[in-house]
């Protein structure tokens, strides 16, 4: 059956490390290959062997809208036609900054780049430039972007291949990244004890996605809101995954927490390559060219991209967040029920369209819990799942994501194929 992704995969292992231009496709953390897309629609995707799916994936977020939705396609048409980059500026710029900064409520200014991981490595650039100091806290287990100061034990595909540290990233930056577990306020209080005046900034997943999906507990966010506010440190929101997800405000708006300076990427974008970081206006005032913490970029708010964007966030307005939500709160609590009944130890997490399944009988709340699961119940589960046409993420550190395109065939679908399963401890 998958005759033409095998082909594709072995040509592609000539030509590009490891077959794929971002690891956790390679689904190495499953024992599997990976699939070949050729198309895909709403909730669906296609591979090049003629085999469709019910995609739990959705290029790890950004498309809540589901695939080639057809405002948000159109949009992009209309675009193309218009030219695909000036490296000046466009009318489309402020149009998505405007929708950005009227829906975050921390967000007075914004700076368009390409991707997440630009987005976080200039939000640091931007927290140590202002605050004169050069450390800054992260979580174990949360990912944001392959920048080396975060390249310390980090979630998503790092933990799924279990690099410990990055050959290439030199110890003097990973030694201004101090770590602590999410969730654990007194490990970040004991930092400051000890590094206060060097603490640039916190950066934390709000809801963090990459050890799987670990909802913040109470007090946790605010915590360091106040740990930060004392510390005179910034407090970053890395909203690439929340952003416009856990609702159209993002996790700072469904939290009522105020971080100083917030990431974005994935969503904004509507599936072409954009992130973004701002952030209070003195603050965002202090880049270039209006400061001098510099950041720039060729294809920055390139046209096609500010198009996708706003019609995704214009279409996303829109839409009833809370419904969705309710469908994938029953979703997980049905799968829950479903794969325990197998009499393997689960905890399904969730949270607004988000889930994840770890095959662990205690509750998840920071990376040591995530790591108890069963990686090789996963693997089972995820092939038995793709064998039923369900796409799951390929690794047990990630989160499930569910789009306003899935309907409820689809996640009967899910929940019939784990019905079918057989998985034993
Ligand atoms: N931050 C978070 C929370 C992410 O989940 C990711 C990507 N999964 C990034 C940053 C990096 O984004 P990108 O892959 O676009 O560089």
């Amino acid at each position: 059956m998958d005759h033409r992704s095998k082909e594709l995969f072995e040509r592609a292992q000539q030509l590009i490390p490891g077959g794929v231009n971002s690891p956790v496709r390679a689904c190495l953390g499953v024992d599997s290959d990976p699939l070949f897309v050729a198309h895909a629609k709403g909730s669906h995707l296609t591979t090049v062997d003629g085999e469709t799916f019910v995609d739990y994936v959705q290029s790890w977020g950004p498309m809540l809208l589901g695939h080639a939705h057809p405002v948000v396609a159109s949009a992009i048409h209309s675009a193309v036609d218009r030219g695909t980059s000036y490296g000046a500026p466009c009318e489309d710029e402020v149009i998505l900054a405007e929708a950005v900064i009227d829906a975050l409520p921390a967000v007075d200014m914004v700076r368009m780049v390409n991707s997440g991981t630009e987005a976080t490595m200039s939000a640091l650039r931007l927290a140590r430039g202002v605050t004169g100091r050069n450390k800054v806290v992260k979580f174990v287990g949360c990912y944001h972007g392959h920048a080396d100061a975060f390249l310390a034990s980090a979630g998503s595909g790092v933990a799924t291949l279990s690099i410990p540290g990055t050959p290439g990233v030199p110890e003097a930056t990973v030694r201004d990244t101090l770590l602590a577990p999410y969730n654990d306020l007194t490990a970040v209080a004991e930092l400051f004890t000890l590094h206060g005046k060097d603490i640039a900034a916190i950066i934390v997943e709000p809801v963090a996605g990459n050890m799987g999906l670990v909802l913040p507990v109470d007090g946790f966010l605010q915590g360091l809101r106040d740990l930060c506010t004392e510390h005179g440190a910034l407090l970053i929101f890395d909203e690439v995954i929340t952003g416009f997800r856990v609702n159209y405000g993002g996790a700072q708006k469904r939290f009522g927490i105020t971080p100083d300076l917030t990431t974005l990427g994935k969503i904004i974008g509507g599936g072409l390559p954009v992130g973004a970081y701002g952030g209070r206006a003195d603050l965002m005032r202090r880049i270039a060219p209006c400061g001098e913490v510099y950041q720039a970029g060729t294809l920055s708010g390139n046209p096609l991209a500010m198009a996708a964007g706003i019609a995704t966030l214009t279409e996303l307005k829109k839409s009833d967040y809370d419904a969705l939500e309710a469908r994938v709160a029953a979703l997980a609590a049905e799968l829950q029920t479903i794969l325990a009944a197998k009499g393997v130890p689960v905890r399904v997490n969730t949270i607004a369209s988000m889930f994840t399944v770890f095959f662990t009988d205690q509750p998840v709340t920071d990376f040591a819990s995530a790591k108890t699961a069963n990686a090789a119940l996963y693997t089972s589960y995820y092939k038995q799942m793709r064998d039923k046409g369900i796409y799951l993420a390929p690794s047990p550190f990630e989160a499930a994501m569910v789009s306003f395109a899935h309907t409820d065939a689809d996640l009967a679908a899910l929940l019939d194929a784990a019905r079918a399963i057989t998985l034993s401890a």
